[in-house]
């Protein structure tokens, strides 16, 4: 599937209010097309802070879940202060948490090896 902006703002909205208990501060979203990152929590720079979900690769809905809560896991490192500890202790614990109340395993690494592009 390939989700829409829209689609993945609405997600972040239902994740922000069920997992974060709306802790979570709104973001930018960009969705582009890159093979190497499947998402990136952005900030500093000037840039504000936002998530970036690559469309690049042919995945589906469940998929491009994880990959959202993944980065809110850095949002949520970023709002407390621990974003430099990148996928360090507090980036693990909360990642646990997520996995737990959403049953969506939240894992620092995803094998790609199996992907197609979608545009293949
Ligand atoms: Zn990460």
């Amino acid at each position: 599937m390939t989700p829409s902006l829209e689609q993945v703002k609405e997600w972040f909205t239902q994740y922000n209010s069920s997992v974060f208990a709306d802790s979570l501060p709104s973001v930018k979203f960009i969705l582009n097309n890159t093979r190497r990152q499947l998402g990136q929590f952005y900030w500093g720079n000037g840039r504000g802070i936002g998530i970036k979900i690559s469309l690049y690769w042919d995945r589906s809905e469940e998929e491009y879940r994880r990959t959202l809560l993944h980065e809110m896991c850095h949002l949520w490192c970023y709002n407390r202060g621990w974003i430099r500890e990148h996928h360090g202790p507090h980036w693990k614990q909360i990642a646990a948490y997520v996995t737990k109340k959403t049953e969506l395993q939240i894992s620092r690494c995803t094998d790609a090896s199996d992907w197609k592009p979608r545009n293949a």
